[in-house]
C-alpha cells in the first residue's frame, strides 16, 4: 500500500511514525517549506497523546524535550484563584502532561521519521491538485522549484495544517478560517519561577486573558523558562499569519494592572525576546473527511482553539488511529475503503464535539462565570461558583476530549494485537 502524506507538522510527522511501526514501508512525506526549521512556541501534549507516543516507543525522547506541569490552575484577573487540578500522573493517569517547545517537538518526530521510513521527506513540495483514478488510486499534484510534479498513491493523508490545501480543494465553498475577535500573542520568557514551578495557570475571562506554563526547570537563579500566550479582544482583520514578531512593550501594556504578589504578568511579557501575534482562529467542523481515497488528519480536519491545549494531541490520536484501521483492515481497495471509513467514524464525530466544546471556552468557563458573577473580584469562591459546578465544567470537557483518566487508562490500545509484544495491551 502506498502512501502519501501531505505536511510534516507534527499530525503528518506522527503519522508517518504511526504508518511505519504497523508495519506499512512505502509512505511518503511531502512537506511545503524547503527546510523544517521547528516554528513556533509551547504546546501542551495530553496524557492521551502521551500514551500513543508511549505506545509508539517513543515518549522517553519526546518527554526529555520538556516540562510535566502537574498542576493546572485558573484565576480571574486580580489573580484570585477560582479552580486548580491535578495535570497527568498526579492526577491518576498512567501517562504525563508535557509542556514541550512546538520546533523541538517537530524536529525530533522529523529525526523519527527519517530515521525510520525510507524514502526521504520530500521538501519543497506544495500540494496544488488531487485527482482519483479510474482503479481507485489517487493522484496528488505538487509546484516545486523545478515545476509541476504528479505522484499516485493508494491513500493520500492531508496533514496540511488549518489552510490545508487538500481541505480547500474537497470542500471549495468554504473560505477563511472564521476569527474569534481575539487576537493572540505568543511567545516565551525567562522570569523567576512562580507557585511550585510546575504549575500551569490561566488568568482572566473571554475578554482577555494570560496563560503560561514552564517550559524548563528553575535554573541557578530561580529563573525559568516560560511560554505564555496573551489574549485580547481587539479590532483585526483575523488574518492568521503565524510568524508575525511584534513589539512586546504595548502588549505589555495591555496588562499593566495584572501584578499578582505570585505572578508579574506585565513583567513577563516585556521579557519576551520575540513576541508572535495571531488571531484566534479556527476551523467549523466538517461532515465528510474522506474523497474517494483521500483523506484529512489534525489541523486540516478540526483546527481549534488553543483553550484547551488539545491540537497537537488530537493530530496525535489522528495519526494513531488511522495507522490502526489501515493496518487491521483488510489488505485489498475494499479493506482501504474500510479502513478509511473506520477511521472517520472513530475520530470525525468525536472531533465535531470537541470542536463545540472549545468554541464554548472549554475548560476555561469557570473564569467566564466568575468575571459574570464576581466582576471586582471575591472573598470566597464558594459562594461565586459552588465546588460541584467547577467539578462538572472540568469533567464535562475532559469527557468531550476524551481524557477521562478511567476512560484513558482502560480504553484497549492501538496498536494492532498482532504487533504487540507476546499480544500484551501496552
Ligand atoms: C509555523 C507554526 C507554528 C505553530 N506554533 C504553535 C505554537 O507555538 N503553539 C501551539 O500550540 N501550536 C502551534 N502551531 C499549531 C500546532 O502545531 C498544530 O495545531 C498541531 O500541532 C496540529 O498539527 P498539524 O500537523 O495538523 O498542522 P501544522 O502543525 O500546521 O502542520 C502542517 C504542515 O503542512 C505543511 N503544509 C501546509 N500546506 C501545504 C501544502 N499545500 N503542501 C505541502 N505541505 C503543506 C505546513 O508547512 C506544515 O509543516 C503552529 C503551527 C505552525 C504551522
Amino acid at each position: 500500500m502506498k502512501i502519501i502524506i501531505i505536511g510534516a507538522g507534527i499530525g503528518g510527522l506522527a503519522a508517518a511514525v504511526s504508518l511505519h511501526e504497523v508495519g506499512l514501508r512505502d509512505i511518503t512525506v511531502y512537506e511545503r517549506s524547503t527546510s523544517i526549521r521547528g516554528l513556533g512556541v509551547g504546546i501542551n501534549l495530553l496524557p492521551h497523546a502521551l500514551r500513543e507516543l508511549s505506545e509508539l516507543g517513543i515518549a522517553e525522547s519526546i518527554t526529555e524535550l520538556g516540562v510535566a506541569p502537574t498542576t493546572l490552575s485558573y484565576f480571574n484577573r486580580h489573580g484570585q484563584a477560582i479552580w486548580s487540578e491535578p495535570r497527568g500522573i498526579a492526577a491518576g493517569y498512567r501517562w504525563p502532561q508535557l509542556s514541550v517547545h512546538r520546533g523541538r517537538l517537530q524536529l525530533a518526530l522529523r529525526d523519527l521519521a527519517e530515521a525510520r521510513l525510507t524514502e526521504p521527506i520530500r521538501l519543497g513540495h506544495r500540494l496544488i491538485g488531487v485527482r482519483s483514478n479510474a482503479d481507485g488510486t489517487e493522484s496528488a499534484r505538487f509546484a516545486t522549484d523545478d515545476g509541476e510534479l504528479e505522484v499516485t498513491a493508494d491513500v493520500i493523508v492531508g496533514a496540511d495544517g488549518i489552510h490545508s490545501a487538500l481541505r480547500a480543494l474537497r470542500h471549495p465553498a468554504e473560505g477563511a478560517p472564521p476569527w474569534s475577535g481575539l487576537t493572540l500573542w505568543r511567545g516565551v520568557t525567562r522570569i523567576p519561577a512562580f507557585l511550585d514551578g510546575r504549575t500551569m495557570i490561566m488568568a482572566g475571562d473571554a475578554e482577555q486573558k494570560f496563560v503560561a506554563y514552564p517550559l524548563s526547570a528553575a535554573d541557578a537563579d530561580g529563573r525559568m523558562l516560560v511560554n505564555f500566550i496573551a489574549e485580547r479582544r481587539v479590532g483585526g482583520t483575523g488574518d492568521a499569519d503565524w510568524n508575525r514578531a511584534v513589539d512586546p512593550a504595548p502588549i505589555a501594556e495591555l496588562f499593566r494592572d495584572w501584578r499578582f504578589d505570585w505572578l508579574d504578568v506585565p513583567a513577563a511579557i516585556a521579557a519576551a525576546d520575540e513576541i508572535l501575534e495571531y488571531p484566534m482562529v479556527d476551523r467549523d467542523a466538517l461532515g465528510q473527511w474522506t474523497f474517494g481515497r483521500t483523506t484529512l488528519l489534525g489541523d486540516a480536519a478540526h483546527a481549534m482553539y488553543p483553550n484547551g491545549s488539545n491540537g497537537g494531541s488530537q493530530a496525535i490520536l489522528d495519526a494513531r488511529t488511522l495507522a490502526f484501521h489501515l493496518a487491521t483492515a483488510e489488505d485489498s481497495p475494499a479493506g482501504i475503503d474500510t479502513a478509511l471509513a473506520r477511521y472517520e467514524d472513530a475520530r470525525r464525530p468525536a472531533m465535531t464535539a470537541l470542536l463545540a466544546a472549545t468554541r464554548a471556552t472549554g475548560p476555561e468557563r469557570v473564569m467566564q462565570l466568575a468575571r459574570e458573577r464576581a466582576p471586582q473580584g471575591f472573598a470566597d469562591i464558594d459562594e461565586v461558583i459552588p465546588r460541584a459546578e467547577r467539578e462538572r465544567i472540568a469533567a464535562d470537557y475532559k469527557t468531550a476530549a476524551g481524557f477521562l483518566p478511567e476512560i484513558l487508562n482502560d480504553r484497549p490500545s492501538l496498536t494492532p494485537a498482532a504487533i504487540r509484544p507476546n499480544g500484551a495491551v501496552r
